[in-house]
Order: C-alpha cells, then sequence, then structure tokens
C-alpha cells in the first residue's frame, strides 16, 4: 500500500522530521486561500502514486494565491502516468542549497533492509544511477539491530551527506519501523540555505499485511497503487500489474508464477500475475480476460491452467461463455492439461473462435503467446 506524499509527509512530521508547512486541497479555488496562509509564494505539487511528478509538470512554483489557483486548476484536471490527479499539496517553497537522496528498502533476497543513499539527489536520481553507481551508497541494515546513530552516520559517511542528516536517518528508520513501511524514501532531503535539513518530498510503502493495525490509512482504493489493481480486487481476483505484453491467466499460484517465468524464458515479458484460483468458472473467466484485456500493453494473452478438481472442460465452457462476455481483441493462447483436457480442448476447438488457439504444452504455448506478443 503505498501512501501519498502528504501522508507521507505527515508521518516524517510525526517522527521530528522538518518538513515544509503544506496543506491539500481537491479544490483550487481552497489552494488560492492555502497560499495566502502560506505568504502567497507556494510550490503546487500534484498528489499522484507515482514518481517523477516534477518532470511531468506536477510539481510547480506560483508567485501568489492567484497563480496558486491556477496552476492548481491546470494541475486537478492533469493526468501523470495514467493517475488522475485528484488533489494538490500546496507547500511553503524551500530555498535549496544540496540535495540529498535517501531510502531504506526491504531487500527480500539478503533478508534484511537497505539503505540506499546519495549526495546527488533530486530528480535525475535514476540516472546518477546507472551512469555512476558509485555516487551511490548502499548500506546492508540488520534488521535486529536497525539504524543506530552508529549506523546513521555510517551512512551518511558512505554517501557523503553532512552530519546533520545523521538524526534525520535514525528518525526515517523509527518511521519504517513503527509504520510498518517496505520501503521509506526520501528525494530530496534537501539541505537548505538556511542550513537547515528537511524532506521536501516522501515516498511510504506500507506493507499490506500490517492493514489491520494501520488502519488510519484506510480501505483507500483497497491500497492498490494501479487502477487495474483496484478493479480485479473489486472482483475477487488476485492480479498484479507488471510491466510486459504477455497477459497471463491460470488456475493456482505456483502455476501462475512458473508460467511467467516461462513467458520471460521465451524472450517476452508477463503483463500481470493473475491467479483466477481452483473455480476458475465461467464468470472469473471473463472477469480476468476484461482485467486484462484492459490493459493497453498486453499484445496476447496465455491462458495456462491444469485440470486439478475443476476439470478442463468446465474451464473450456468457462473460456466459451467469457468470449461471449468479452469481447476479444488480441489473440488467446490456451494450454490445458490434466483432468479430462481432452473434453476440455473438443470444447474449444468447435467454439472455433479466429482468435483461439490451442497448444498443448506450457512450454509450447508460451513460446507461441510470446511470438505473438513480440511480432504484433
Ligand atoms: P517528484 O518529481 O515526483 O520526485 O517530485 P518532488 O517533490 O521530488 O519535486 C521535484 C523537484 O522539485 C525537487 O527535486 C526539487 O528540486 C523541486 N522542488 C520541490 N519543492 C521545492 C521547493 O519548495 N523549492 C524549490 N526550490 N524546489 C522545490
Ligand atoms: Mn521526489
Amino acid at each position: 500500500m503505498d501512501l501519498y506524499e502528504h501522508q507521507a509527509r505527515q508521518l516524517f512530521e510525526e517522527y521530528g522530521v522538518l518538513v515544509p508547512r503544506a496543506e491539500v486541497t481537491d479544490s483550487s479555488r481552497q489552494a488560492r486561500v492555502i497560499a495566502r496562509g502560506l505568504g502567497g509564494r507556494v510550490v503546487v505539487k500534484a498528489q499522484v502514486k507515482t514518481g517523477g511528478r516534477g518532470k511531468a509538470g506536477g510539481v510547480k512554483l506560483a508567485a501568489d494565491p492567484a497563480a496558486a489557483e491556477l496552476t492548481a486548476r491546470q494541475m486537478l484536471a492533469m493526468d501523470i502516468k495514467g493517475h488522475p490527479v485528484r488533489s494538490v499539496m500546496v507547500a511553503e517553497p524551500v530555498d535549496i542549497d544540496r540535495e540529498f537522496y535517501v531510502s531504506y528498502v526491504l531487500d527480500r533476497a539478503a533478508g534484511r533492509f537497505l539503505a540506499i543513499a546519495s549526495a546527488e539527489g533530486g530528480m535525475d536520481i535514476e540516472e546518477v544511477a546507472a551512469t555512476r553507481p558509485e555516487a551511490v551508497a548502499r548500506i546492508p541494515i540488520d534488521p535486529a539491530q536497525g539504524v543506530t546513530s552508529a549506523k546513521a552516520a555510517e551512512i551518511a559517511e558512505a554517501a557523503g551527506l553532512p552530519a546533520q542528516t545523521v538524526d534525520v536517518l535514525v528518525r526515517l528508520w523509527e518511521v519504517l519501523v513503527r509504520e510498518d513501511a517496505l520501503l521509506v524514501e526520501v528525494n530530496p532531503l534537501v539541505r537548505t540555505r538556511q542550513g537547515r535539513v528537511m524532506a521536501l518530498d516522501g515516498k511510504v510503502t506500507v506493507d499490506g499485511n500490517a492493514r489491520f493495525r494501520q488502519a488510519r490509512w484506510g480501505a483507500d482504493e483497497a491500497g492498490h497503487a494501479d487502477p487495474l489493481e483496484a478493479a480485479a480486487a473489486a472482483k475477487g481476483l488476485t492480479y498484479v500489474k507488471l510491466d510486459g505484453e504477455v497477459g497471463v491467466i491460470g488456475n493456482g499460484a505456483g502455476l501462475v508464477m512458473s508460467t511467467l517465468d516461462v513467458v520471460a524464458g521465451c524472450g517476452a515479458r508477463p503483463a500481470n500475475f493473475l491467479d483466477i484460483g481452483g473455480g476458475a468458472s465461467a464468470r472469473t473467466m471473463a472477469d480476468g480476460l476484461s482485467v486484462i484485456l484492459s490493459d493497453p500493453a498486453v499484445k496476447s494473452v496465455l491462458v495456462n491452467v491444469f485440470g486439478g478438481i475443476t476439470a478442463c472442460d468446465a474451464v473450456a465452457d468457462g473460456i466459451v461463455r467469457a468470449l461471449d462476455d468479452v469481447r476479444l481483441t488480441r489473440p488467446l493462447v490456451v494450454r490445458l492439461d490434466g483432468n479430462n483436457a481432452a473434453r476440455g480442448r473438443a470444447i474449444l476447438e468447435e467454439r472455433a473462435h479466429p482468435l483461439v488457439q490451442q497448444v498443448t504444452t506450457m512450454d509450447g504455448a508460451a513460446r507461441r503467446a510470446a511470438e505473438l506478443a513480440t511480432t504484433a
């Protein structure tokens, strides 16, 4: 569950990290009122759960309250990378001397946390990390030890951050632990011309499994950053959006995960994880297909089902009925195996949909779906 910048800002403030004075609103008229209260000159920032707002025009300086209203009105009509801007934060502007990058992130592979920090923070941090990795320090954190002052000093030293940031690094770690966060990122953490260290932006990801004790963030969009994930969750499907072009549907999390691997092994990238579970009724199949097909990046869809308690003929019936409900616009490759596979295949053959083809092996089906996606 990703928090909005203004929610991260609120946490930082509670834990004693300096942040600019700011207020959030969904009304451009109110933005003018807030700007007046903050002294006139303000920064207006789109509240969307995606990065790169600055480069997308989602962070703008306004010289006076009238300009703040106009800027807010324009921003509230924007869509940043598929995220409609529903509110803006109006903040007191800060005179920046230097911009740093700091984050704590869970390193699942290592079973530890990782501090990532750089003295060259700001909007170009990705480029810095790509071209000069030595400018970005990566310090493992033993979760049982946490970030003590000594550890924070080690992080600051490795990244070339001024000593003043040590206290902030300890407080940000407190945020991570006590708020059940998987990620706390501040970019930029700044030193102002007045010599103060402040968090000018914040990204906090709260562990969804801890939602029961982090209730204050509510069921906001059911915690899904991606609108498709929210739509799928509303239909009771386990769907995770990925970056590729091959849509994947399967029954059982293990089978779907290995399907993702096989698709990747065929030189294509999976567009999603979608487990329709044991039942695989016509309804779930139709819901699953419609979620996958509403992702414009999808070029082909791979249905990989191993019939168990739910036999393949029932799944095939589900697919046939789903084809009546959903307008199929991209090729569908189906692999049915296991219980009653032959009957299931016969049902699909009889339906003879021009965009549906069957391949009997998992590897073969993945290869076909990958080909269709890369040549489409
Ligand atoms: P992001 O692009 O989504 O990461 O949005 P940020 O909140 O990080 O803002 C992008 C950039 O805008 C920052 O790196 C700063 O350089 C600049 N910025 C944000 N707030 C202020 C401010 O109060 N004063 C000044 N001078 N620059 C700011
Ligand atoms: Mn930022």
